[in-house]
């Protein structure tokens, strides 16, 4: 995804007036700008769906729309998902000779706060495709945009969920494509070249905007017949090759347009309402702050520290700490593991919900002892979280930490509905495959310590799956670290926590 901002407003035509005053001995020159007559190109309105032009033609589409059932991952909806659609106030769009409609949605497990179904006018063959568009945003950012502010070029997913726009391109190939979309800023085109935020003196057509742009790729890959001589051919079509953001017909241009943030009352954080009526709370806002706070806590590091060392690496078993919280800071209770015993048993509180992880070590003398979590760990991470929300306490400072001789890791949960699914399924029969798919890249090595450097970005490969960061904490325990993985250089990331 590009992060390119474009400025629409290239070629304003601004006349200056020059008037001069001469006054006893000073000269003052003012310089007046003249509002030019140009509009924004693209034409936004929000309306009730009833009051719009083409009801009669969308009415039925919405009606009937569906989201995708899941990828096998998320393999608890096997049907495909009924949705919510909101009628009340759409986002309209007209742009060349097409438009578009945007409509709120409301489902049973939102994946991002902000979540739209967007219906685009094909105007070859005078009927709509449907999209589903998502934003990865953060509560502040959802908030933020729900106030009207602007916003960064964000993370927009979308998934076409017709398909039947480019299907009859071609009976002797396959039509494959890309949609992409990226945030695209228009300056107010009243002179002054203001950017959205910015004051701009001009009508409200001529108002700085910013609008999300999604472009279509296709690629037509011909089939090769046997005895053939000429190979796969390959052609753009949808974007039609084009280079630059102007807007054409094949275009995709929509706002996000955010559902009403409600307020969580266990975290307090904005969050949206899911078809039960839940105020959901789709990401940790404060997983940096609260890992940090936790260590900053010295009665916490020195039980970490008491356990960091080659002493305890060096047993034949996992020594630890249960960790609770009544509501006056976290409380560490040892405990220990059996001798040859690769687990420690953590007793999770049912009756107050006070459990919010633990602390414990893996140890040097067996050999298939991970220097990282372990799959088991992340599934008593799990536990830890579902007892904790279902006696809704707040869920920002669960973690579990581990001391390992390959250093001092805390896992964090990032993202709640992630969480809440994909965790749930390690509690089920499933586990078995999961557990193998965990461990599936891990090295064939007897001894897994000294692959700890792979091992890290297998982890964290799998715990992003699950919704769950990873943290490593300094060698000297002074802060931490949040690990990422660079898909592209598969490099491991890491950014202090500030
Ligand atoms: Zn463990």
């Amino acid at each position: 995804m590009k992060n390119r901002k474009i400025n629409f407003i290239k070629l304003g035509i601004f006349l200056f007036g020059i008037s001069l005053f001469f006054s006893n001995c000073e000269n003052e020159v003012l310089v007046e700008e003249e509002n030019s007559n140009e509009k924004q190109s693209i034409i936004r309105r929000k309306i009730a769906f009833n009051n719009t032009v083409h009801f009669n033609k969308t009415s039925p589409i919405i009606k009937n729309i569906k989201l995708p059932k899941k990828s096998n991952y998320l393999s608890r909806n096997i049907e495909d998902e009924n949705v919510i659609v909101h009628t009340d106030e759409v986002q309209y769009a007209t742009y060349v000779d097409t438009h578009t409609y945007t409509f709120k949605i409301t489902r049973e497990f939102p994946e991002y706060y902000i979540e739209n179904i967007v219906l685009h006018y094909n105007v070859e063959n005078d009927s709509y495709d449907e999209y589903l568009l998502q934003y990865d945003i953060s509560a502040e950012e959802f908030q933020n945009i729900y106030n009207g502010g602007t916003r960064e070029n964000s993370k927009t997913i979308i998934t076409p969920l017709n398909t039947g726009t480019f299907s009859n391109l071609s009976s002797r190939g396959t039509v494959e494509c890309d949609t992409s979309c990226e945030t695209v800023d228009v300056n107010c085109s009243a002179g002054g070249n203001h950017s959205p935020g910015e004051s701009c003196s001009g009508t409200p057509d001529q108002q700085p905007y910013q609008y999300e742009f999604c472009r279509t790729t296709c690629r037509y890959v011909e089939y090769i017949d046997a005895g053939d001589s000429a190979g796969g051919g390959g052609s753009n079509t949808g974007g039609g090759g084009a280079t630059d953001n102007n807007p054409t017909n094949n275009d995709i241009i929509t706002d996000p347009l955010p559902s009403n943030p409600c307020e969580n009352n266990i975290t307090g954080n904005a969050g949206v309402l899911n078809s039960a009526g839940d105020c959901i709370n789709i990401a940790n806002t404060k997983p940096c702050e609260k890992i940090t706070e936790l260590l900053n806590n010295s009665y916490i590091k020195d039980k970490i520290q008491s356990i960091n060392n080659d002493a305890t690496f060096n047993l034949d078993y996992e020594k630890g700490f249960n960790l609770n919280d009544y509501g006056n800071g976290p409380i560490a209770t040892v405990n220990n593991g059996n001798a040859q015993e690769t687990s420690i048993t953590v007793l999770i509180d049912k009756t107050n919900g006070s459990s919010i992880g633990f602390i414990h070590t893996h140890f040097n003398s067996n050999k298939r002892t991970s220097p990282l979590f372990s799959i088991e760990d992340l599934r008593a991470l799990n536990a830890v979280y579902q007892w904790r929300k279902y006696k809704q306490k707040p869920l920002e400072n669960i973690t579990v930490i581990l001391v390992s001789p390959a250093g001092v890791y805390a896992m964090v949960i990032k993202n709640y509905v992630f969480f809440a699914e994909e965790g749930n399924n390690l509690h089920t029969e499933e586990f078995r495959e999961r557990r193998k798919k965990y461990y599936e890249e891990f090295p064939k090595d007897l001894n897994l310590m000294p692959h700890s450097d792979k091992i890290e970005k297998v982890v964290l490969k799998q715990l992003k799956k699950y919704g769950v960061g990873l943290f490593k904490a300094n060698d000297d325990l002074s802060g931490w670290n949040e690990l990422t993985l660079d898909e592209q250089t598969n490099n491991t990331i890491p950014t202090p926590c500030t």
